[in-house]
């Protein structure tokens, strides 16, 4: 028996990092899973390899939104579970950010994750309930110098989970969200991206990096992200709703003076 049995799941971004690894433990788990994302090769991919469907999905796009679904019910006859992964970083200071700049971040990871809502949450409705997982930030429930356009919708994120928690209790969905801290994830090194650079070598720098920074002495991996996605996707979690969880290695636990 796997924890989703019978579930039918959209994780967008999931082509790689926290996204691919949600994809992975989810079918392992059960589910049937609906890997969407913009880089289509990758998706396609990694759908193929784990007996899942690939969508091509922009979240910032309303009618690719539609498409999804209609695509994840075609594929399996509901949809009951969404994965909010897909998100952009940009560095900045805020005086310096150009607007465009601002609002491309906010089209992605904060009207994508509203659009998430907007349109797979009357789906799910429909198939009698389910989950919506919501993929903020450490920088949701604090600030960081250098993204304060990331943390803005990060934060924004979090009011769209209470929200939307609110409003669709009643159709029986509950609606959580997850603050990861550092992650080992192309975002936060960028090597894993460049066939030429030592991406294991930079991990090992990072965890040389969060070893100063986090309690726990190192950089997180997308697998134990993956982990806390699955708890709030499948019934361990069925009489929580409206709730951020904080998966940090103890980064926002406090500051040691000795
Ligand atoms: P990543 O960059 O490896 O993955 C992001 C994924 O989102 C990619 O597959 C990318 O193609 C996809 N994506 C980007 N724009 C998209 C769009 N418009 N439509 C659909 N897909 C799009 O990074 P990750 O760490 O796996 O990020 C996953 C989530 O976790 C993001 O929301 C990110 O903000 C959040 N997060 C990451 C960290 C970290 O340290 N890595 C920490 C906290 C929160």
């Amino acid at each position: 028996m796997g924890k989703l049995d019978g579930r039918v799941v959209i994780v967008t971004g999931a082509a790689r990092g926290q996204g691919e690894q949600e994809a992975r433990l989810f079918r392992a788990e059960g589910a049937a899973v609906v890997v969407a994302d913009v880089l289509d090769d990758q998706g396609e991919a990694l759908a193929k390899e784990i007996g899942a469907a690939y969508v091509h999905l922009d979240v910032g796009e309303e009618a690719d939104w539609h498409s999804a679904v209609g695509a994840a019910k075609s594929a399996y006859g509901h949809v009951d579970g969404l994965v909010n992964n897909a998100g952009i970083l940009r560095f900045n200071s805020l005086v310096d950010t150009p607007l465009d700049e601002f609002m491309q971040v906010v089209r992605v990871n904060q009207a994508g994750c509203f659009l998430g809502i907007k349109t797979v949450g009357p789906a799910i409705a429909s198939a009698g309930g389910g989950t919506i997982v919501n993929t903020a930030s450490y920088t949701g429930v604090t600030g960081m110098a250098g993204v304060g356009t990331y943390a803005a919708t990060k934060h924004a994120i979090l009011g769209l989970t209470r929200v939307a928690a609110l409003e669709l209790a009643p159709q029986g969905i509950r609606v959580n969200a997850m603050c990861p801290g550092a992650i080992d994830t192309a975002m936060s090194n960028p090597a894993q991206l460049d066939p030429a650079a030592d991406a294991e070598r930079m991990s090992q720098a990072l965890d040389e990096l969060y070893r100063k920074l986090v309690p726990l002495g190192r950089i997180g991996r997308p697998e134990e992200v993956a982990r806390l996605a699955l708890f709030l996707t499948c019934e361990d979690s069925s009489y929580i709703t409206g709730q951020p969880f904080v998966i940090d290695g103890g980064w926002l636990a406090g500051v040691s003076v000795i």
